[in-house]
């Protein structure tokens, strides 16, 4: 049976199914503790910036995701004045960014629908260790066929080259087929046009931004009608 619209579903995975900032927000709890760290809730606020305007870099193809890490960690220890090593900091978050978080509620109802009729890849900018913590503590490959990680490719979304090792991993892939859902315009919604095929912005705050996809969703549940 053919489906109606597409065959195959790609996915990003932070903030469109995996809650990241609650994950964030624990991880970063850990390591504050760890360095004891004065004021938390203000080291938060300055880590939340510094790390914006790497990940900013890393879509403008100025940075590879995989320095993101230890500069974040570099950078924090200079702007809090802290003495602990960057490479141990490190370390404790980024085991934590795996450990943390789940995916929003709904998530798996909405992949155990998409994957009875099409087949799924996840395409995500993200530290491998972070993304296969996660991938394996929430057994997501039970749903997914293809998974494609920025820090294990040295290429990030909105490069094309993401999207062509995703859908490399399908057999007999028609493009005009192929639905890319993310969050990000920067790098889910721009890369999936630049790679010729359709995209969905899931947009769960309602932001009235003008943009090019060729569905916006608020909610994960809309997903399984545009299939
Ligand atoms: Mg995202």
């Amino acid at each position: 049976m053919t489906n109606a619209n597409y065959d195959i579903v790609l996915l990003d995975l932070d903030h469109t199914l995996f809650d990241f900032d609650a994950s964030e927000q624990l991880a970063f709890a850990d390591i504050a503790a760890w360095a004891n760290i004065d004021d938390p809730a203000s080291a938060f606020a300055t880590y939340k910036q510094l790390n914006s305007a790497l990940w900013k870099r890393v879509e403008s193809g100025d940075l590879l995701a995989t320095d993101v890490r230890l500069l974040r960690s570099t950078q924090l220890i200079s702007a809090l004045s802290l003495t602990v090593d960057p490479v141990e900091l490190t370390d404790r978050f980024l085991s934590g960014l795996g450990q943390y978080g789940d995916l929003y509620p709904g998530a798996s109802a909405v992949l155990d629908a998409l994957a009875s009729t099409t087949l799924l890849g996840m395409v995500t900018n993200g530290v491998s260790e972070v993304q296969r913590a996660k991938i394996k503590r929430l057994h997501l490959d039970q749903w997914f066929h293809a998974v494609s990680i920025s820090g294990e490719l040295n290429v990030a979304k909105p490069n094309t080259a993401i999207f062509d090792h995703a859908l490399a991993q399908f057999d007999d892939v028609d493009r005009s087929r192929v639905l890319m859902i993310g969050d990000s315009l920067g790098s889910d919604i721009a890369g999936a046009i630049q790679s010729g095929i359709d995209a969905c912005w899931y947009n769960p705050v309602a932001a009235d931004t003008a943009n090019s996809a060729r569905y916006v969703i608020d909610d994960l549940d809309q997903i399984p009608g545009l299939i």
